[in-house]
């Protein structure tokens, strides 16, 4: 019955129906998702469905939707059903391996970006490491958007599972010359007698785990259920990966070096207060995101 019933349903109502089905279900952006789904299951872009609203579907095709739709309003991500986001113009893969890139990280490359530009290039090029790499959104965005810059980028991160994605993002993006590295922070960096890093970058980027333990079970639960803890948990105060990096970066920096973190909207002042202790840097500069918010902590050496 209820087959004769969305086959005889125009795209527009089908899509409708789905998004009261997520409505319903708190998802935050019902009218999109639906959308997207019918976008991936047609395997259309959204000219396509605005075309065709008032088109039917056939009964696969209604069954296959309603499977998508089903599973998106159990709490799964748009993103990790149909395995994609775009981020930085780009299109990148996911999976629950790594976390679905967010606008948010954006003010991060476009703060990397300009700060490269205005630089000159040093002699063999600008060496920058992505740290907790994730899906490689950060250094694969620089790589493509800094072309023809001379440069060597490298993203590591301690889950090989985030860097099998990363690998395939850097391939999709033709930018396969970032070279991947698995390992905790900067464990996998070599350091020479006197405690300095064998190869110092001009860039250090890093989108660390921020969110402290406690906020983790409020968080939506597609966040909560889905993404990876690993790449969220970030100890007690959430600040547990800013207070190593803070302490390692030293060793590994250009003197003129550049270091840039993400961090969460209510994280300035502590970040501000962290670097100061940590001693090695100059006053910190907070920058803000779209929404007006802190997000991302510019960082450099000198006492
Ligand atoms: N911005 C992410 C969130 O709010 C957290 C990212 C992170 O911990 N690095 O879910």
């Amino acid at each position: 019955m209820w087959k004769e019933i969305y086959m005889s349903l125009l795209i527009k109502e089908l899509l409708h129906l789905a998004q009261v089905r997520f409505t319903d279900e708190g998802c935050l952006t019902p009218g999109l998702d639906a959308e997207i789904l019918l976008c991936y299951m047609l395997n259309r872009d959204k000219s396509y469905l605005f075309l065709h609203y008032g088109d039917t579907l056939d009964e696969k095709a209604c069954e296959e939707y309603f499977r998508l739709v089903d599973i998106r309003a159990s709490g799964k991500p748009v993103q990790y059903i149909t395995a994609q986001q775009e981020f930085m113009g780009l299109p990148f893969i996911v999976n629950e391996h790594v976390l679905i890139p967010r606008q948010d990280t954006e003010t991060l490359v476009e703060t990397a970006i300009e700060e490269i530009k205005k630089r000159e290039v040093p002699f063999g090029g600008f060496r920058i490491l992505d740290l907790c790499c994730g899906s490689g959104s950060i250094a694969v965005s620089l790589a493509y958007h800094l072309k023809p810059v001379k440069m060597k980028i490298i993203g590591s991160d301690i889950s090989v599972e985030a860097l099998n994605i990363a690998k395939i993002n850097a391939k999709i993006n033709e930018v396969e010359e970032i070279q991947f590295i698995e390992g905790d922070l900067f464990t996998p960096f070599p350091k020479n007698k006197k405690g300095a890093g064998k190869k110092k970058f001009d860039l250090i980027i890093s989108n660390p785990p921020y969110i402290p333990s406690r906020v983790l079970p409020t968080l939506m639960r597609e966040v909560r259920d889905h993404e990876p803890m690993l790449a969220l948990d970030g100890g007690e105060d959430g600040v547990d990966f800013y207070i190593k990096i803070l302490r390692e970066a030293p060793a590994y920096l250009k003197k003129d070096g550049l270091l840039l973190m993400e961090i969460g909207y209510d994280q300035g002042e502590i970040l501000t207060a962290l670097t100061e202790a940590a001693g090695a840097y100059k006053p910190v500069k907070i920058i803000k995101d779209l929404a007006g918010n802190d997000r991302v902590v510019r960082i450099t050496l000198g006492g």
